[in-house]
């Protein structure tokens, strides 16, 4: 088994290995004395591993019930969680209980953030079964849902005690929804491992999963200890997104995956850096061949103009401008702030 441990103000471990998920609940009793557990899932995840689960929390004597809900992204919202709500409550939930976010990353984040605000808050445990939520939403505590107006906008920081990650998850995951972690996993290469994105070029992704899962989490690990609630540093796992949110708003957040919309936002923003003298000449054409290989997009139909414009409004904004993260090379990056009046000249050329 790989451990990563996080030091945040709770601190908690992150558990990698095959099969976890049926022994679920003998690690989960190591870190919650809660006499209930409420298993959180979607109608996708929960036919395939709840049972798994469940069983393995009542061999650990917790009392269990499962809340399933429609999966799909717009379920991602306010009202998902006042049903949550009721059913803690239809349950007898208390402030020592816990709840267990099995599925990708629309559960976990709804999942921690019903966690973060019911009775203000309980303890609750990260099951991702997507590759993006193993690589990247269930580490890091940032829980929330969507507004009508924009994703993400209501939410809590609050870390989950435990995260349990079984790669054998991934086997029944679509190429599609592999893909989308895939863009989360290319952008770590960007941002911090040369190593890593090396790899990705030479080898199969899907024949070096578990070195890959370990070596993101390590990164987003690092980055998150050292800036918890994102004031600073944390904005580097912001590369490739500013664009890639976006992508993903012009195309009515159904043509493209978020992974796929951020890979190709990272590919755009380095053109342009690339072209500007900032970025090492020929990075650009690595992330291409990259996406190429992957079976990713590497082009769009909308206008840079378009893009820019959907740029506002960009929860990243500060009162000052756009933080955009800019690469010198792979494996190396850093923020750089424009001001709204500048970003369109910024981008003209
Ligand atoms: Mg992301």
């Amino acid at each position: 088994m790989k451990i990563v441990d996080v030091n945040t103000g709770r601190p908690y471990p992150i558990y990698i290995e095959h099969g976890i998920i049926g022994s679920a609940g003998k690690y989960i009793r190591e870190r919650s004395d809660a006499v209930r557990a409420v298993i959180v899932s979607d109608s996708n995840v929960a036919p395939i591993y709840a049972d798994r689960v469940e069983n393995s929390l009542k061999e650990n004597g917790f009392e269990t019930s499962v809340f399933v809900f429609e999966a799909g992204e717009e379920r991602k919202r306010l009202c998902t969680i006042e049903k949550m709500y009721s059913f803690f409550y239809e349950h007898d939930i208390t402030r020592t209980d816990v709840l267990i976010a099995l599925g990708g990353g629309v559960t976990g984040d709804m999942t921690g953030f019903a966690a973060a605000s019911y009775l203000r808050g309980i303890d609750f445990v990260q099951i991702p079964t997507s590759l993006l939520s193993q690589v990247d939403s269930s580490v890091g505590g940032k829980t929330g849902v969507d507004l009508p107006v924009g994703k993400n906008l209501v939410g809590a920081f609050w870390q989950p005690i435990l995260v349990l990650i079984d790669p054998d998850t991934l086997d029944t995951l679509p190429q599609k929804f592999f893909n989308d972690g895939m863009g989360e996993v290319i952008k770590y290469g960007c941002i911090k491992s040369p190593s890593l994105f090396k790899r990705l070029e030479n080898e199969n992704a899907r024949d070096i999963i578990d070195d890959i899962i370990y070596e993101c989490v390590t990164i987003k690990r690092d980055i998150v200890v050292n800036d918890e609630r994102d004031t600073g540093e944390r904005a580097i796992l912001n590369f490739g997104h500013t664009f890639g949110h976006a992508l993903e708003k012009l195309s009515g957040y159904s043509g493209m995956t978020h992974g796929e919309a951020v890979a190709l936002g990272a590919l755009m923003i380095t053109g342009v850096t690339e072209n500007k003298g900032i970025t090492e000449i020929g990075t650009c054409d690595r992330i291409f061949n990259l996406l190429k290989k992957y079976d990713m997009p590497f082009k769009t139909e909308y206008s840079f103009e378009d893009i820019i414009k959907a740029t506002r409004g960009d929860k990243k904004s500060t009162g000052k401008g756009l933080n955009f993260i800019f690469l010198r090379e792979i494996g190396t990056c850093f923020i750089n702030l424009i001001p709204f009046e500048k970003i369109e000249a910024f981008f003209e050329t």
